[in-house]
């Protein structure tokens, strides 16, 4: 059966004492779960944090280097996270995309690099609200993953998880319905079943993301193609992700 992970990205959130406080708590709780609980805080701690976490957490990158090492001044790569135990790096987040100009072609080397230093790629995709009402948001989402992720080999794609993440949705208060959702994890899944097969795609984690909280979780999770949530705002409050958490 594939996994159900519930990934919480801080973003560019939370000062040194309330990253410790939330994490401490976190760290500290029994939770109670099928999914496995992640976490994306902000570069500057994800070392401290792989040295105090216990087995109930797993820790994700934000973003990492295209490049394996050198001279990129400013930059974090895959062999840095891997060596310090970080197990996945978000990639392509729709903010990364807007605001980093990050392309397809850019997102492909990241995986390529997270894939190569043994770091599982959390590769974001998903429309604007123009192509929403457009109707053209499945060739959108269609092209991102072809575009980045449709040159990797049958065993390369399994170590992928993909998050579905309407733009419209994030951090907006607007939540793609569960059938919404669960229409589009359906055509990711489709997708792979005709790039790979049918098992190749059963095994491939596809996560929601956009104003995922404690009230909706529970009837976007129960759908048969959404296997955990990519969760923004929501993550920040201890509460409100353990309740998303536990809807597993
Ligand atoms: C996100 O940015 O990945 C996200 C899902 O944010 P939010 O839950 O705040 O919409």
């Amino acid at each position: 059966m594939r996994k159900r992970i519930v990934a919480g990205n801080w973003k560019m959130n939370l000062n040194n004492s309330d990253a410790q406080a939330l994490f401490e708590s976190l760290n500290s709780n029994k939770i109670v779960s099928s999914a496995e609980v992640v976490i994306a805080p902000p570069s500057l701690y994800l070392s401290e944090f792989a040295s105090k976490k216990g087995q109930q957490i797993c820790l994700a990158a934000q973003n990492c280097s295209d490049n394996d090492n050198g001279a990129y001044t400013g930059e974090v790569s895959a062999s840095m996270l891997y060596s310090i135990g970080v197990k996945y790096c978000l990639v392509g987040h729709s903010e990364r995309r807007q605001y980093q100009n990050e392309s397809d072609v850019l997102l492909k080397q990241k995986v390529n690099v997270l894939l190569k230093n043994k770091v599982v790629p959390i590769f974001c995709c998903g429309e604007s609200l123009d192509k929403r009402k457009s109707g053209d948001f499945f060739q959108v989402i269609q092209a991102q993953i072809e575009n980045s992720l449709f040159h990797l080999t049958d065993s390369e794609i399994k170590e992928v998880v993909i998050a579905y993440e309407p733009i419209w949705a994030i951090g907006t208060g607007l939540t793609a319905s569960s059938d919404q959702a669960q229409e589009i994890h359906a055509f990711i899944r489709a997708l792979l079943v005709e790039k790979y097969s049918l098992q190749t795609a059963e095994e491939i984690s596809i996560l929601y993301g956009g104003s995922c909280k404690a009230s909706n979780a529970k009837e976007l999770f129960m759908n048969r193609d959404v296997d955990g949530g990519l969760i923004g705002g929501a993550a920040l409050d201890l509460d409100s992700f353990l309740a998303i958490i536990e809807s597993f």
